[in-house]
Parts: C-alpha cells; structure tokens; sequence
C-alpha cells in the first residue's frame, strides 16, 4: 500500500494590473497550492477557485483537508484517485483537479518521464496562445496593446455597454487577431448578432460564451446565424451531452478547474473531436503551475488560452514557456516539467 501526504498551502497571487469581467473585477487571485509527498518524490499542483461555481479558497482548502491522505495500491492508475475524490464529496472541482495534477506529476516524477511523453501528446508544442485583455475603458486599451507586445493573439473581453468601442480603439493601434470573450454578457439573439456582425468585420476569429448558460434555445438561433465559430466555456463544466452542446456552438472551451481532472478533460478533447466540435483549452487566473497542465491539454486543441500565469506579478516557479510566436512549449523534464 502507498500513502501520499497531502499538503495545502494558501497560494494568494496579486495580479500585475485590476482584472475585470462581465461578473466583476479583482486585484489579487487566492487559489491553493497542492503537494503530494510519498516514496521520497513531491508532486505539485495549484487549484483555482472560482466563485461562478460557488469555490473560494476556503472551501478547496476543507475539501482537500477533509480528504486527508491517499491510500492506493496503484498510484499510476489515476482513475481511482478521480473516483476516489468523486466519492467524497459534490463540486470543488478546482481543489480535485489540483489533486489530480500533483499526482500525475508524482507519477512522471517517479518514471522519470514528462507527461506530454507519457500521456502521449502528439508533440511538446501546441498552439499559439490568447494574450487576455479584462474590461477597461477604451482609453485604457493603447496601455494593453503594448503590455501585450509579444503575443500574436489577443483575447478581448467584453459584456459592456460600451463593446464596440472597446473593439474600436483596439483596432486603431493594432490589426492582431482577437478572440472576444463575452462572459455571458449578450442578453438578446439580436444583441448576440448585431454584435458578431460588427466583429466579423473586425478580425474576430473565435467567440466565446455569447450568451448566458441557461440561454439553450437562443444560442441555437444564434449559432445558425453566426459566421464566427463560437465556443461554449460557462455552458460546459464537463457534465453536458457534447451532442446538445453542438447545436449551440462550434466548439468547447475546456478548463481543467471545471472538468476537475486532466484525464477528464482528454476523454472530452477526443469525444469532442469525434463528433466534429473544435477544441479550445482555456484557464483561469491561475500560477504557472496550473498554466502548465491547462498546456498540456493544449498540445491536443485548436485554441489555447493559458496566460493567466502572464496577469501575475510573479510565478512561484517556472513550468510552460511560450515561444516567441506565441506557441505553447512544455518543457522536457519528468513529471509536469516545473522547476
Ligand atoms: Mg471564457
């Protein structure tokens, strides 16, 4: 029988700049710090709290400590530990995809193998990455645009009163290819299509979550209509009918803190991609470390989205690097590859 020790430490992580979305704006993300000791090896993970699915730092924190220690004849099997976390207890699915990632890492760790050679990704390297704009008035815009110098992509959020505007003075200063992400902010199909008119215009090439979840019926409508691919993030948390999900969108927005598991979320990526939806693998504001197994799930999408580790003053540790195309490059070291 193995035993893992379970560590948890508060990980508080002040943003480089005021983060703003549809739902509301913060300075400094609180997420949590996992470490699973066994065998003489410490695996490493970071779980990301978001308060859309009611998680705070708190509750990750009793979650993981109620969990107590791991006890497994097979630590490779990784199924048992997702089942295991299933079984004690609903939700905080950012504390159980912290878990999961520190004992994949463990488990590279112990063979001596990076994860993208184990889980057999078809390379080190993945897609370009979004560089993320939170809401800010138009006049903050040219600031950001140089901010995000390097990064070939922008992603853009929106769900104001003012979006076009946004948009506008975006595009006086550079013509880089934006993704919008709309948090669910667009309450009508004609708000939804007057909007993805405007940016069709505008080298939009993806959209995110146009409409609130619960919104099934008018996202059809809009789907249909819509000439951007639009990509389902609030309306996927890991439980829906990926079939249903494609009348309403083009494709999913995958993110480890919702799927709670990195082995979840690759059963998804090849579900999703035997019925046709495209594959985006997203973030949260998160550290480096969790940035790192968003990518490793990136080296199989279409669109990557994992610069929340960018919007911090500082990473605990080094982990994902990002070409200076914007490509994301796991390193080629055992385990998740952090140093
Ligand atoms: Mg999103």
């Amino acid at each position: 029988m193995n035993t893992f020790q379970i560590q948890i430490l508060p990980l508080d992580l002040p943003l480089k700049r005021r983060f703003t979305i549809s739902r509301g704006s913060r300075d400094e993300v609180n997420n949590v710090l996992v470490k699973i000791h066994c065998q003489g090896i410490t695996g490493i993970g970071e779980a990301a709290p978001n308060h859309r699915y009611n998680e705070t730092q708190e509750s990750a924190m009793s979650f993981l400590d109620s969990f107590g220690s791991y006890e497994t004849e097979n630590p490779f099997d990784i199924s048992l530990l997702v089942e295991k976390m299933g079984q004690h207890g609903d939700g905080e699915f950012a504390a159980k995809a912290g878990l999961e990632m520190a004992l994949y890492d463990w488990i590279g760790k112990k063979l001596n193998i990076p994860l993208y050679k184990l889980l057999q990704a078809p390379g080190r390297t993945g897609p370009r990455t979004t560089y993320t704009f939170g809401i800010d008035k138009p006049e903050v815009m040219k600031e950001k645009v140089e901010e995000a110098g390097p990064y070939p992509l922008l992603k853009i959020k929106l769900g104001t009163e003012y979006d076009k505007d946004i948009i506008e003075a975006i595009r006086e200063l550079t013509d880089k290819p934006i993704l919008v992400d709309a948090n669910e902010g667009w309450k009508t199909v004609d708000q939804a299509l007057d909007m993805i008119r405007f940016l069709d215009k505008r080298n939009v090439f993806v959209i995110e979550q146009p409409m609130p979840a619960e919104c099934v019926r008018e996202m059809k409508e809009v789907r249909l209509k819509s000439t951007i691919p639009l990509m389902a993030d609030e309306s996927i948390t890991g439980k829906e009918s990926l079939q249903e999900l494609s009348s309403q969108f083009h494709g999913i927005n995958i993110k480890l803190m919702k799927t709670g598991a990195i082995s979840t979320s690759l059963k998804i990526v090849h579900q999703a991609r035997k019925i046709g939806l495209q594959v985006m693998v997203g973030c949260m504001i998160e550290s480096v470390i969790a940035d790192t197994a968003s990518a490793l799930v990136g080296l199989w999408a279409d669109y990557a989205d994992v610069d929340g580790h960018l919007l911090l003053k500082e990473n605990p540790m080094e982990g994902l690097e990002i070409l200076p195309q914007g490509h994301i490059r796991l390193r080629d070291l055992p385990g998740l590859g952090l140093q």
